[in-house]
């Protein structure tokens, strides 16, 4: 965790800083070491939130993105279950930054838990992810032009039997690097969104700008996915995205 309760402020870990945790009450212990990012951590062992994973820096990076009252939110059943949300916006919607994959049973879980939720996953996880997206992005098969869908065919299986859609939206973050799509650059950044193509019941893969996720996040707007404008001669040349 980030946050802890020092005299019942919320604070971050600082070296010999002892606290209490938001989620279940019990004493936590600052740890500020070289391997790990600075965080809390229970006195025991056992973490009170079992869904929690150890943060890296690229959690805390997306975290940072928000204001502090909607990082790490304790989310409560109705039955008395709790877990500490990621970020949760003031709209009610959760944002979970996953750098670890989850198995369906696992992740749908949550996805029942928080109700209306997004799924951002480190996709820098697995090194052989970069390359095998790159491949399915620069020669996958365009199904649809807008918003822009391609099928990844067989490239990026590994990933899509990871983290194919279940009930809620799921965006791939690959941070700065660079992609081709038929020969072109995406014009901003992007994250990669897996989709359900309903026709052919398989996962293609979208674009959505980070820009307008964030807005998304932020003030609930439409999220803008990149789209294909074709010229009308030569056939079958893609101008832009
Ligand atoms: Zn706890």
């Amino acid at each position: 965790m980030q946050y802890a309760l020092v005299n019942r402020v919320r604070q971050e870990a600082e070296p010999k800083l002892r606290g209490t945790c938001p989620n279940c009450g019990a004493e936590v212990v600052a740890k500020c070491g070289q391997k790990r990012i600075w965080h809390w951590s229970h006195l025991g062992k056992l973490e009170c939130d079992r869904w929690w994973e150890p943060e890296t820096e690229w959690h805390r990076a997306w975290k940072a993105l928000f204001p502090k009252e909607w990082q790490e939110v304790i989310h409560v059943a109705a039955d008395g279950e709790r877990h500490i949300a990621d970020v949760k916006n003031d709209k009610g919607v959760v944002i979970e930054f996953q750098h670890s994959p989850l198995d369906p049973e696992e992740r749908l879980s949550r996805e029942k838990f928080y109700g209306t939720m997004v799924w951002v996953v480190d996709g820098m996880r697995y090194k052989r992810d970069l390359s095998a997206f790159r491949e399915a992005v620069a020669e996958g098969y365009i199904v649809n032009d807008s918003p822009l869908c391609l099928d990844p065919r067989t490239r990026a299986a590994a990933m899509v039997r990871r983290w194919a859609p279940l009930r809620h939206h799921v965006f791939i973050d690959f941070g700065d690097e660079d992609f081709q799509i038929a020969g072109f650059q995406p014009p901003e950044k992007v994250l990669w969104q897996f989709l359900f193509n309903r026709a052919t019941g398989k996962v293609v893969i979208a674009a959505v700008t980070r820009e307008s996720f964030m807005k998304f996040c932020l003030n609930g707007s439409e999220f803008q996915h990149l789209t294909v404008e074709r010229h009308q001669r030569p056939r079958g040349r893609y101008r832009r995205y």
